[in-house]
């Protein structure tokens, strides 16, 4: 059941297909996101178009997901994959389609809302061609982001500038945590427009998994201590702290531990190659035997690997929201972070979980000991995780705090067309 016609919103996501299988390196939570947002937004009456680039000649061009809902694939540079600090040159011609597209479908879309610095570009080319109000969520602040890299890409200074020329000039900025909201405010720019939304996730999905017969699906003892990471094979992920710290003598005790490390990886490219380091690291510390990579799971397989787990571990050097902890919290787990951006504010230390110093492998070593020598103490704190995200981060509220912010987005648009043709 749809509620009735509220207009068109273009969601713009150039390098995050949202229709296409999440968990390998350039689809993570930007994909889940627009593609969460876009479907809930659908249901509440909006007609969502959401763009993206096209990276193989046989993708469709258009995808409907639901009646309201659907992915538009633009060209915008060669039909192949193309790391995202590669893409700007080929954003004036995703301009371009976008253009003839709304000129070929007679639509002109009052409402575009981008994500990351690439589609802020792209909207803030919009601008010179009609008037729109453009919400825009970062996902990643290159000012953060590159604190943290030890190679910093030749593109940095255009994306520090497109980020900063976005946060003073877009109608509203959408930060994901309160965290996101002050990075923006002390490394980016005092000016411009601000407001906290959350990231969300579907958690009758995630909880609806019961660990016994999960674990039966997986094929785990009932007694195995199960220690799960989900996410891209990323170096800014930190899987070798996590690594490092199963691999102490101290947590290396049980003899029924299991380490489970989910997600995508292509040999050759930047994850295949990031994998490959992560296990040579398995290799160095005599993990073979307890360590498992499952590959990309779907989000559907996913809720078992989150139920069938004690703990999920996430420990990120940076990580602007990282939708896995909410994931988990709302599968009833704990979750061990790092100390850092959203995961500050999604993982409440001592009550949901724990947060841990990054890139402190003893202090990972120390949150999973604490936690798997007391279960009782870890479902205290999987329940309030659930608890948290229940209250907090369902898709569903997300969406309606963006409906929210789209309706008065749209008032102001006709505020501001009524000014423009009365002073003409
Ligand atoms: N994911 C998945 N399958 C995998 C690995 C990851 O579906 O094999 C999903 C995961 O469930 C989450 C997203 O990818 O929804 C990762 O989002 P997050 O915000 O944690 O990290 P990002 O990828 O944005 O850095």
């Amino acid at each position: 059941m749809y509620s009735q016609n509220k207009g068109k919103i273009a969601l713009i996501s150039v390098h995050g297909d949202p229709s296409i299988e999440i968990g390998k390196e350039e689809a993570g939570g930007q994909n889940v996101y627009v593609r969460q947002v876009g479907e809930a937004l659908g249901r509440l009456g909006w007609q969502v178009d959401m763009f993206t680039r096209k990276i193989h000649p046989e993708q469709a061009n258009i995808v409907e997901h639901t009646s309201n809902c659907r992915t538009i694939r633009l060209s915008a540079g060669p039909e192949k994959f193309i790391e995202r600090d590669r893409l700007f040159d080929h954003l004036p011609e995703f301009v371009k389609s976008f253009l003839n597209f709304q000129g070929q479908t007679q639509t002109l879309y009052p409402l575009i809302h981008t994500n990351y610095w690439l589609s802020a570009w792209v909207g803030l080319e919009l601008h010179k061609h009609h008037l729109f109000r453009q919400i825009h969520t970062y996902h990643s602040l290159g000012a953060v982001k590159y604190r943290s890299v030890t190679t910093i890409p030749l593109i940095a200074n255009t994306r520090l500038s497109v980020e900063k020329t976005c946060l003073e000039t877009a109608d509203c900025i959408v930060a994901t945590s309160p965290q996101e909201q002050e990075d923006m405010r002390s490394l980016v720019s005092s000016q411009g427009n601000i407001t906290v939304i959350p990231c969300g996730t579907n958690v009758q999905h995630f909880a609806s998994t019961e660990r016994h017969s999960a674990r039966e699906k997986l094929g785990f003892a009932p007694d195995a201590k199960v220690i799960l990471y989900v996410g891209r094979f990323d170096p800014r992920k930190g899987i070798e702290t996590l690594v490092r710290a199963v691999g102490r003598s101290e947590v290396r005790h049980p003899e029924n531990l299991k380490l489970i490390i989910v997600g995508g990886s292509r040999p050759g490219h930047k994850d295949g190659r990031e994998r490959d380091r992560i296990e040579s690291i398995v290799k160095e510390l005599g993990l073979e035997e307890i360590t498992i990579f499952p590959g990309q799971i779907s989000q559907s397989e996913l809720p078992n690997y989150y139920a069938a787990a004690d703990v999920c571990v996430i420990p990120s050097h940076y990580e602007p929201f990282g939708l896995v902890a909410i994931e988990a919290m709302a599968s009833g787990i704990p979750v061990i972070a790092s100390d850092v951006g959203g995961l500050k504010y999604t993982v409440v230390s001592q009550e949901t979980g724990l947060l841990v110093e990054p890139k402190n492998e003893v202090a990972f070593a120390d949150g999973i000991n604490q936690i798997l020598s007391d279960p009782s103490w870890a479902k205290t704190l999987g329940k309030a995780g659930q608890k948290r995200v229940l209250s907090y981060f369902s898709w569903d509220g997300v969406a309606e705090q963006l409906d929210q912010l789209y309706l008065s987005q749209l008032k102001q648009l006709h505020q501001d067309f009524f000014a423009v043709n009365v002073v003409s």
